[in-house]
């Protein structure tokens, strides 16, 4: 396994790759890595001959600086699961490499700045799409793998793509879960034992609600219905639980059966943000 600081340093390793004809698969992270990135690693190397992972905790990306701060960094055993995966190169890009210059072009995605994510962390997918274009830019692979588990962060990356004529194919890598069905995250190492179990709230509502639509109760009562819950909770507050299309984002306010739908959540769980999903398939 090679790690590689920037884009100079890649470019014979990826013309080497070109002109032997092999595919280039790319997965990126913030690292503090779970089974969740192992999961999009693994996917990567089941069809790819090729897998590179990069590693950077993106400063434009967090609208919230104590968040930035306190973000885990665990490098050393990111570097041992990844080697012992079998990834090709790591790409770990200093803040210098990535912005050299103060950076002053500004992506708004449209509507998708609106809803969920996008209002209530105004910034963050200007800084994630600013990123990821750098990324793909320096790292040209031919597929990059994302997971479901950041739904809305999806439709930006593939907006992005499409938008921007990116030459490279997205592949979704379904939610990884603990046991007991909290989403694997980065940030859940900062929970103590309380918040800990306090997290599965997110889970609970989430298949909970799915459980109600599907018996045919009316969204709008499933949802006060969350939000009294946590209304009863200490140290927990729910910022968004929507039903949404899970391409647009669209929010609906009625469910349809036949229309494509997932449920979103984001909580604060003590002093730590949490997100999580669930597509409705009947
Ligand atoms: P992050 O390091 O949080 O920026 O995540 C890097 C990539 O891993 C993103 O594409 C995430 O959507 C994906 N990811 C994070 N958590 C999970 C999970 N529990 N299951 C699947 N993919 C995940």
């Amino acid at each position: 396994m090679k790690l590689i600081r920037t884009g100079s340093e890649w470019n014979p390793h990826w013309l080497s790759h070109l002109q032997q004809n092999h595919q280039i698969g790319f997965v990126p992270t913030m690292g503090a890595l779970h089974q969740g990135h192992l999961d999009l690693v693994q996917a990567s190397r089941s069809k790819m001959r090729v897998t590179v992972v990069s590693i950077f905790v993106n400063p434009t990306q967090f609208n919230n600086p104590d968040d930035f701060a306190k973000y885990p960094n665990t490098l050393e055993a990111d570097l041992e699961k990844l080697e012992s995966m079998g990834v090709d190169y790591v790409f770990l890009p200093s803040v210098e490499t990535m912005y050299p210059s103060s950076s002053n072009l500004t992506l708004d995605f449209g509507d998708l700045e609106r809803v969920l994510e996008g209002r209530f962390r105004p910034g963050h997918f200007n800084g994630v799409g600013i990123i990821v274009s750098k990324l793909f830019h320096l790292i040209k692979p031919h597929i990059a793998f994302f997971g479901q588990k950041d739904l809305q962060q999806v439709a930006v990356i593939k907006r992005l793509v499409n938008n921007l004529s990116f030459d490279l194919q997205l592949e979704i890598v379904p939610t990884r879960r603990e046991e007991d069905g909290l989403a694997m995250s980065s940030r859940n190492m900062r929970l103590d034992g309380n918040e800990r179990q306090k997290a599965l709230l997110l889970f609970n509502c989430l298949s909970n609600a799915k459980k109600q639509l599907i018996e045919g109760q009316v969204w709008p009562l499933i949802k006060s219905g969350v939000e009294k819950v946590f209304e009863k909770e200490e140290n927990a507050r729910l910022e968004y639980f929507e039903l949404v299309h899970p391409y647009t984002f669209e929010i609906i306010e009625t469910f349809d059966p036949n229309q494509k739908s997932s449920i979103c959540v984001a909580a604060y769980i003590g002093e730590v943000r949490l997100i999580d999903n669930l597509p409705i398939i009947l």
